[in-house]
Formats: structure tokens, C-alpha cells, sequence
């Protein structure tokens, strides 16, 4: 049960290589850009996915295992090309080395060496190995010293890469002791509703609503669309070295943004007592139905499940357990009297057509995301709720968080009197 929240970290090493095998582990990394991009060539053909990996196996001169994972990593890539409805599809023509990846045991070994150094042994093509020791900073070689040595951390994928000429050995470790705490004793439930520009929180206990923060990022919106303008021209222009390198920029924008948003909302739930982190399984809900502009929209402008990951990690991280739930009727449903329309909903603005209850429509959502939580893994019930408290806002910008205008809000209605469409939109 609490295998997918165990917690995972990525340890980084540079290779001290005995002599003369580097060239060989150099020569692998390309033999493993040419499996990538015959994958990606493959799967633009329309190539059944099931077959592309014995496809290129045939011709790669590299391990089984590395095999598949270099595969398994192209399709994970047209996968989110699809999902994202991104402009670019993956290329298959970029040329350069790409990461070794394999499985601890299958494609790469470690062990201690009598002076206390960990050796390495990476399968860089078939019968034939690199070899040599691991050198990086205290705190990972323990890590790593402890996975050898006792239970308590499992050894998993690693990626073998050159990172500025010097060669890196990237492994992932799970802590299998960790212990998120058990997600069905949760005092607090907090509700996440992701949006385009801002995430809205709820924070529910027997209580009521604890507190509601929206945290904005208009930036990352507005980055978005400016790359996509970008790459757009670069791409008519065949400019395909100018394009990567744009790529690789707006991801780490996008990321770093994404890390400083789920450490926001991980920091902001633990104010509360044993809290639970509730999301919305937006997967489920993509394979159903069509549900809207704003939904779709939604699921094309942002990257969810990366977010979400980055949260739900940082939250093991805490021992805050993390639930995902169904998202449907979540932005139709009236968080006061239960009442449930798609009309009730008017963009950034929430007005039940059968309380007249008005609200900021994303802190409903986040409300009936957590009621939702609530009823799932909870035993307590949900409680009800009459009014609901302040909206506050906070806008992440490059320089940190910083507080947004405040919205003034009738407690006893729930009604805005500001504009709340003209801080978010
Ligand atoms: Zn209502």
C-alpha cells in the first residue's frame, strides 16, 4: 500500500574509470542515442509500440536490460508529447550521447572495497564492462554505503551519462523504512486543485474549512506561451540546434517553478494537524468523457502529474501521506448545499443556481476535492459547512512568494466584493 509513496532519491557520482575503458563507456552513450532515436523514428512510423523494443534490439550493440530502458524512456517521451499536446514531438535526429539506464544487478553492480570506496562494474555492451570507483559527496556515498549494507534503502535504475565531458553515474535509491504516515488516520484533509495558473488549497477537518490559500503562478503560464511562440518560428526555420536548446530551457523553468510550487503547498499543509494531501486523478478522468473547455484546457497547459509527483514526494518526504481521488463534478458541485451543474460554474467566479452560495470557483473545487478525500479513506464524517472562510492568495514569482492583492469576502455569503477574475486571469 505504501509502495507508491515510498521514497525515491537520485544519488549523483562522478566515475573514477580504470584506464582505457573510458572510450568504451563513451561509445555505448552514443550506441544508446542511436537505440533512442530509432525508437522515436519507429513510433512516429506508427510502429505498434509492443514490438519497437525487439525492433531495435536486434541491431543494438549494447545489454538487454539497457535496451529496454533506453526504449522504455523514448516512448515515456512520445507518451508525453501526447499527453501535453506539445508542439515539438521528440526528435530523432539529435546526435551526441544519451544516458545508459539499467537496472541495479541487470546492467550495473556496486560493492564495497575493502578501503571503504564503492566499486562499480557497468555493463557498457554486451561482455564487456566498465570498472572503476565511485567519488561524489559524503552525504550520497552514505546513502549509498547504507543501501550495500542493510535493507533500509533498495538500489534501483541508474543512468550512466557525461555531464560536461566528465563521466557521471546517476542512481536511484528507495528508502524502504520511510513511514508516510497511514493515510486513513488523517486529522486534516487538504484539497488540491491544480489550474493553468495558480492552485488552489483546502484545508478540512471535523471542523470545517481550516483555511483556503490560492497560490498563483502566472509565470509559468506566460513562460509556456512564450516558448511555444518561440519554438514555433525556430521550428519553420529549421533550426533544429536552436530548438533543443530551447527545449532544455524551458524545461528547467518549468521545473524549478513546479519544485518551489509543491514545496509551497507541502509547507502550507503542515500547519495542520496530521494532514493528507488530496489530488485529483486526472487520468481517470481524460479517459472518460469530454468535460469542458476548461478541462481540457487544464490537462494540456500544465504539467499535472509532474506537479503532483513533486508534491506527493516532498510530502513522503514529511510523512504526509498523499490520496488521489475522482475528479468528477469537483468544479460543478456547491461546497455549501451539494447542489451539482456545470452552470454553477462561471470561469474564476463559483454561483450555485440553488443556494445562490458565490465563491472564487477553484477554493470550491479544492473544498469538494478534500470532502471527496474525506469520504474515501477517512472514518470520520464530513462535516457541514455553512460559510466558509477568506480566500487568501499568494503570487509565486521569480523572487519567492508574494502577497497578491487581498480579496475581501462576506463571510456570511461567501460572496466576493473584489476582483478576484482580475488577479487571476
Ligand atoms: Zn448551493
Amino acid at each position: 500500500m505504501t509502495d507508491e509513496q515510498a521514497l525515491v532519491k537520485t544519488l549523483d557520482f562522478q566515475l573514477d574509470i580504470q584506464s582505457d575503458n573510458e572510450s568504451l563507456l563513451y561509445d555505448a552513450t552514443l550506441e544508446a542515442r542511436s537505440v533512442y532515436n530509432g525508437a522515436i523514428r519507429l513510433a512516429k512510423q506508427g510502429v505498434d509500440w509492443d514490438v519497437i523494443h525487439d525492433r531495435v534490439a536486434d541491431d543494438a550493440n549494447l545489454v538487454k536490460n539497457t535496451t529496454q530502458r533506453v526504449v522504455a524512456k523514448a516512448l515515456g517521451a512520445m507518451e508525453n508529447y501526447y499527453e501535453y499536446d506539445d508542439f515539438n514531438q521528440p526528435s530523432h535526429t539529435k546526435d551526441g550521447t544519451y544516458p545508459l539506464r539499467a537496472n541495479y544487478e541487470e546492467g550495473y553492480n556496486l560493492s564495497l572495497t575493502d578501503d571503504g570506496d564503492v566499486a562499480f562494474r557497468i555493463s557498457a555492451k554486451p561482455y564487456k564492462h566498465v570498472k572503476g570507483i565511485l567519488n561524489g559527496d559524503d552525504a550520497h556515498l552514505d546513502v549509498l554505503k547504507t543501501a550495500l549494507t542493510s535493507d533500509e534503502w533498495r538500489l534501483g535504475t541508474a543512468e550512466a551519462l557525461f555531464h560536461d565531458g566528465t563521466a557521471e553515474l546517476h542512481v536511484n535509491v528507495t528508502n524502504t523504512e520511510h513511514a508516510v504516515r497511514d493515510k486513513q488516520n488523517s486529522q486534516t484533509v487538504v484539497g488540491v486543485d491544480l489550474n493553468e495558473d495558480n492552485v488552489a488549497l483546502t484545508a478540512l477537518s471535523k471542523d470545517g474549512v481550516e483555511d483556503t490559500l490560492v497560490i498563483e503562478f502566472p509565470e509559468i503560464k506566460f513562460e509556456r506561451h512564450r516558448y511555444f511562440t518561440i519554438r514555433k518560428r525556430v521550428h519553420n526555420a529549421e533550426k533544429w540546434s536552436v530548438l533543443d536548446t530551447l527545449e532544455g530551457q524551458e524545461e528547467r523553468f518549468v521545473r524549478d517553478r513546479l519544485h518551489k510550487v509543491s514545496r509551497h503547498v507541502v509547507e502550507w499543509s503542515q500547519q495542520f494537524e496530521n494532514p493528507c494531501i488530496v489530488f485529483e486523478d486526472l487520468k481517470e478522468m481524460r479517459d472518460n468523457i469530454d468535460y469542458g473547455a476548461r478541462m481540457n484546457r487544464r490537462l494540456h497547459h500544465l504539467p499535472f502529474r509532474t506537479l503532483q509527483h513533486y508534491t506527493s514526494y516532498k510530502a513522503a518526504f514529511e510523512e504526509i501521506p498523499t490520496v488521489w481521488i475522482n475528479p468528477e463534478f469537483t468544479s460543478q458541485r456547491c461546497p455549501l448545499c451539494g447542489h451539482t451543474e456545470r452552470a454553477n460554474r462561471h470561469k474564476k467566479r463559483f454561483k450555485c443556481r440553488s443556494c445562490s452560495h458565490q465563491d472564487h470557483s477553484d477554493r470550491s473545487a479544492s473544498v469538494n476535492i478534500a470532502v471527496k478525500g474525506i469520504k474515501k479513506h477517512q472514518e470520520w464524517t464530513v462535516p457541514a459547512l455553512n460559510s466558509l472562510p477568506t480566500v487568501r492568495t499568494v503570487r509565486r514569482q521569480a523572487s519567492g512568494a508574494v502577497d497578491a492583492p487581498t480579496v475581501t469576502h462576506d463571510t456570511a455569503t461567501g460572496y466576493y466584493t473584489d476582483g478576484v477574475e482580475g488577479v487571476s486571469d
